[in-house]
């Protein structure tokens, strides 16, 4: 059987929104030293321009920030994708074969974590690493 859906399918650009824990943070992880952080969800944006490269606060190597998506985050937004691949694929053959079930997408929610805030003394940006890292050794993102 040949896929009808296939010549529809275009590129789809979707845009997955993601909590912040309660005080507006996002876990990222380094792709270095795989060690977690969050930064403030709000501070994400310079002058209006999403910031694409980070520092990790730990060992201050740089990436851009796709690096940094922790791995439930990848897993998360892969899923949104395979479930609306499915409805595609439901739409345009449900008659042919059986819908295909979609797997629930549990609703991904920051869990409030026993970092320690910090703040840049240089561009008032926040950040929450673990505390026995030590302030000073604590790199701007
Ligand atoms: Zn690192
Ligand atoms: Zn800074």
């Amino acid at each position: 059987m040949s896929m009808r859906a296939n010549k529809d399918m275009g590129v789809i650009t979707r845009t997955v929104a993601f909590k912040g824990d309660s005080d507006g943070y996002f876990t990222y992880e380094c792709p270095f030293c795989k060690s977690a952080f969050k930064l403030k969800i709000a501070e994400m944006k310079d002058n209006e321009k999403a910031v694409v490269e980070i520092f990790c606060p730990y060992c201050g190597l740089t990436d851009t920030i796709t690096h940094f998506y922790t791995k439930e985050v990848i897993e998360h937004v892969t899923q949104i994708a395979k479930n609306y691949a499915i409805d595609m694929i439901n739409k345009n053959a449900g008659k042919i074969i059986k819908p295909l079930k979609k797997e629930n997408v549990p609703v991904a929610a920051e869990l409030d974590t026993v970092e320690q805030e910090f703040e840049c003394i240089y561009c008032k940006h926040h950040i929450k690493a673990l505390y026995h890292a030590g302030a000073s050794k604590i790199f701007c993102a």
